[in-house]
């Protein structure tokens, strides 16, 4: 009985390590948080940049010389930075309509989303991802996401599934990093974050607004079952380009 125990352990166990091989790093981190009254911000972009270490592990990322890697860097060329944060971002080949941002300024954006938009669009998008950078919104939902682990961890460790759960909540927090929703209010700061920067720059800021019909109009059509991350993430797509449209129309730059 105990070896047939001592097995199970071993099988159960087997997948949960070589999954979260490389991440239990994050794993310590989350642990240890939970063990301090308050993350700090350089403890929250640490664990940002492990968990999308292991986003980038588990996805096919397009290499550097792949035409999509090749379009992004032609896109961001004349930025090294953006509102002082230094540009990573990577591609991943995956038909999902999606983009996101990291709190340590990780941007990742999927190829479904690339196929779709212009060069401008895609600017557009990175920089309302940027936003949310910027104004600390992924650092707060971050913060928040890893109390909620590590809490679960926690209670988790008690009934001896600890295993278990720990590779449900990597999963749970890589995905939240993929799907992660903010309030109106963010969405609208993080809105005007890429107008500025756009209008700043010199491009045309009217991108922002076809971006955003786009994805509405990809919402309300039939396409085929293909999944739209940013579109649940970001409802009211219509609204905000209609809010994109009215404010370039008053700085005279409604192309
Ligand atoms: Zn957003």
């Amino acid at each position: 009985m105990k070896r047939i125990t001592s097995l199970l352990f071993i099988l159960i166990w087997f997948p949960v390590l070589s999954y979260a091989q490389g991440a239990g790093n994050l794993m310590q981190a989350v642990l240890d948080g939970i063990n301090s009254a308050t993350l700090s911000d350089a403890q929250v972009a640490a664990y940002s940049r492990q968990a999308v270490q292991q986003m980038d592990a588990k996805n096919p990322v397009a290499g550097p010389n792949d035409p999509y890697t090749q379009r992004l860097n032609r896109i961001v060329s004349r930025h090294r930075t953006m509102g002082g944060l230094p540009l990573n971002y990577k591609v991943y080949k995956i038909a999902d309509v999606n983009a996101f941002a990291t709190a340590d300024g990780s941007v990742r954006v999927f190829k479904g989303l690339m196929d779709i938009m212009t060069d401008n669009e895609l600017l557009a998008i990175m920089g309302h991802e940027i936003g949310h950078v910027i104004n600390h919104d992924s650092r707060d939902a971050m913060k928040r996401a890893l109390r909620r682990s590590a809490i679960r961890n926690v209670g988790a460790s008690t009934s001896g599934l600890i295993g278990q759960l720990s590779r449900s909540q990597l999963g749970g927090l890589a995905d939240y990093l993929a799907g992660a929703s903010f309030s109106r209010q963010q969405e609208t700061e993080a809105d005007d974050y890429s107008y500025n920067f756009l209008k700043r720059n010199g491009y045309n800021v009217m991108a922002l607004a076809t971006s955003f019909e786009k994805l509405a109009k990809l919402s309300g059509g039939k396409q085929g079952g293909r999944i739209t991350t940013f579109l649940s993430s970001h409802p009211d797509s219509r609204t905000r380009a209609e809010r994109i449209r009215t404010r370039a129309r008053r700085d005279g730059l409604a192309r």
